[in-house]
């Protein structure tokens, strides 16, 4: 299929991904679709390519091969295969939002200003819109009541929650989540969780890396199981679960349980 004709649905669009490190291939023949509203799961054991896959979605790695539409839009490379100049790079990496295991929110600011700091600056909001827009965000995350507290005054649960909205704001094509919850202490995680699959609710298109299984269970449409940078399984939620083709799977899912 030629770039100009990608079905209007996509959000993401993934074919022929490879790259390497050091001469190792970390990602083999990646090819993945997904749907707008579609929310896809990226399971794997430990460096088996989930991070490096994600951040090739935003270009945070450049690929080696390969190509990715977002909403049907090249990142990275012009219809020429040159590099994108940087500020059509950062207007389509802008169509991605992402959530690190890390929240990583600006400590100088506080809460409803770390939401409305990309779409001032980079979106060119009016810092009234964005407040309005910040507010209504904070609330969907259950996050409203602390619009003035600083960062490092939050529990790691509410700076997760905070860092959705404020990916949130730039109203992303699509969500990437890196592992959310993997940093959080265990009383924590449910409360990333439920956020996340409120999103899925409403309709948010999301790819998500995760180790909760009973949550990818319950919030995905697409599993995909990475193993040394190749796709070896994917399916719908049930399929995958209860009835995984690979002996691989099945025994990754035997010692997640
Ligand atoms: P996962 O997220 O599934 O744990 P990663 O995508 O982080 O896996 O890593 C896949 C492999 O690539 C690992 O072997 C890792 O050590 C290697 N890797 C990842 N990032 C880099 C990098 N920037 N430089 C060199 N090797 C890397
Ligand atoms: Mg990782």
């Amino acid at each position: 299929m030629s770039e100009t004709t990608l079905p209007e649905t996509a959000a993401v669009s993934i074919r022929q991904l490879s790259k390497s490190f050091d001469g190792v291939e970390v990602l083999r023949d990646v090819n993945l679709e997904v749907a707008k509203g579609e929310v896809v799961t990226i399971l794997g054991s430990s460096g088996s390519g989930k991070s490096t896959l994600l951040r090739c979605i935003n270009w945070l790695e450049q690929p080696d091969r390969g190509s990715i539409h977002i909403a049907g839009q090249r990142i990275g490379v012009d219809d020429a295969g040159r590099p994108m100049p940087v500020k059509t790079l950062a207007r389509v990496r802008a169509r991605t939002g992402m959530v690190f295991q890390s929240f990583n929110l600006w400590p100088h600011l506080n809460v409803l200003h770390n939401v409305t700091e990309a779409p001032i600056h980079v979106l060119g909001k009016s810092k009234r819109e964005a407040e309005e827009h910040a507010r209504a965000l904070l609330e969907k995350v259950g996050m409203s009541h602390k619009a003035d507290a600083y960062p490092n005054t939050l529990s790691g649960g509410q700076k997760q929650r905070v860092a959705i909205a404020r990916a949130l704001a730039m109203q992303p094509e699509v969500m990437l989540f890196d592992e959310p919850t993997s940093a959080l202490d265990p009383e924590l995680v449910g409360e990333v969780l439920a956020v996340i699959k409120d999103l899925s609710a409403e309709g948010y298109t999301m790819v998500i890396v995760t180790h909760e299984m009973a949550f990818a269970r319950a919030v995905s449409d697409q599993v995909v199981f990475l193993e040394k940078g190749l796709i070896i399984e994917r399916a719908d939620p049930e399929t995958f679960f209860t009835n995984a083709s690979t002996e691989r799977v099945r025994k990754f899912l035997e010692r997640e349980s």
